[in-house]
């Protein structure tokens, strides 16, 4: 998978830019407040995602402009594809090679990347939703499908909480939630044995990838934490309480993948430098998935990562990602210098010129 040209017209900071990058690596370098993350950014959102910065639509789009427009050209699948994206007056319009689609979603599985961010850390250091959404998008990436089944799970789950918020001032409602119910195991089981089976695959990976990052000082473990195994059970038991608590207590929306180190807690008990690490290895551990599954090497895009990392770090990652397209950003002239060979690209003020 390799991106052979991005434009972006009024994206953010980003006025009107053609990119053409290397196949290797490309250092993206420029000062603070540039556009450098603003442009791996737009690239990430052909992968039919949303910002990672969780940034709402309307905030891509440049002040004062009235919609945005990105254009990728790409390889992959043994040709050149190209996609585009318009954001405009609050709806997304996308499409694949020349075919509009019905929505951006229809992106996904097409153009594959992962995207490592210093803010990623919370992964290791907040609660269950950021790794929930980790897992979630990586097998978005994966299996066309779950987007679909995780949508409608929401759904339901949204139904049935309203539903326990009405039962206590109308307490014949109690004979719907079974319907209710059936649904959430239906599709809660599913969205939990897919995730299990990812996390399976994916904690031999990242282990193997901490492990070179670490110099093999701690070992890295990973877990699915489930609420519930018996989730219809648990529904059963749980439905008093759920009523009395106006939610629904247990299912994939409430469960957690443990992170540990040498067996310990990593939330609790690692160093700064350990969470980032273990989030470079998850990260890279993303992108042998997807290979695995795909036969092409997702594009990896990496703001910001070499301030974090020693020197033997760096020349590990870089190594292990020397078959890929790569883009690194950095502030430092001398951390560009450091990286000979690839493509060398100057941001400033919104514009994005070859430096070498
Ligand atoms: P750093 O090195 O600090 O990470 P950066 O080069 O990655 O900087 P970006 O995050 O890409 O910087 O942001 C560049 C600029 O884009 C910021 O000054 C920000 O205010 C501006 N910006 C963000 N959204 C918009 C928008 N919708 N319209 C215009 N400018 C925007
Ligand atoms: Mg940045």
């Amino acid at each position: 998978m390799k991106i052979l040209s991005l434009t972006c017209r009024s994206y953010r900071n980003l006025g009107e830019v053609r990119f053409e990058p290397r196949s290797g690596v490309n250092v993206i370098w420029g000062e603070n407040a540039q556009g450098k993350t603003n442009l791996l950014e737009a690239m990430w959102l052909f992968t039919g995602g949303h910002s990672f910065r969780g940034a709402k639509d309307s905030e891509l789009v440049q002040h004062e402009a009235a919609g945005t427009q990105l254009e990728l050209g790409f390889y992959s699948e043994e040709r050149e594809q190209s996609a585009s994206l318009t954001i405009e007056g609050g709806r997304r319009h996308a499409q694949l090679n020349g075919i509009d689609l019905r929505s951006s979603n229809g992106l996904v599985g097409h153009f594959c990347a992962v995207i490592f961010s210093p803010e990623h850390i919370s992964l290791v250091r907040e609660g269950p939703a950021n790794r929930r959404n980790f897992l979630d998008a990586a097998l978005c990436q994966l299996k066309p499908g779950y987007v679909r089944l995780l949508n409608r799970y929401q759904h339901t789950l949204l139904q049935r909480n309203a539903l326990l918020k009405d039962i206590p001032r109308h307490r014949e409602l109690a004979d719907t939630l079974p319907i209710w119910d059936a649904r959430i195991v239906q599709d809660g089981t599913q969205i939990a044995a897919h995730r299990k089976q990812y996390l399976t695959r994916l904690s031999t990976a990242a282990a193997a990838v901490y492990n070179g990052l670490s110099h093999g000082k701690e070992q890295l473990g990973l877990v699915y934490l489930s609420t519930a195994d018996d989730l219809a059970g648990a529904l059963r038991e749980g439905r008093e309480r759920d009523i009395r608590q106006g939610f629904t207590g247990v299912g994939p929306h409430r469960d957690d993948m443990e992170i540990l180190l040498d067996g310990s807690s990593a939330r609790s008990y690692g160093s700064q430098g350990q969470k980032r690490s273990i989030v470079l290895a998850l990260k890279l551990a993303e992108a042998a998935m997807l290979e695995e599954t795909t036969g092409e090497k997702p594009v990896v895009l990496l703001d910001d990562v070499l301030s974090e990392l020693d020197s033997s770090r760096q020349d590990y990652l870089l190594n292990h990602l020397s078959d890929c397209q790569v883009f690194i950003t950095c502030c430092e002239p001398e951390q560009a210098q450091s990286l000979r060979g690839g493509g060398l690209y100057r941001v400033e003020n919104g514009c994005v010129c070859p430096a070498r």
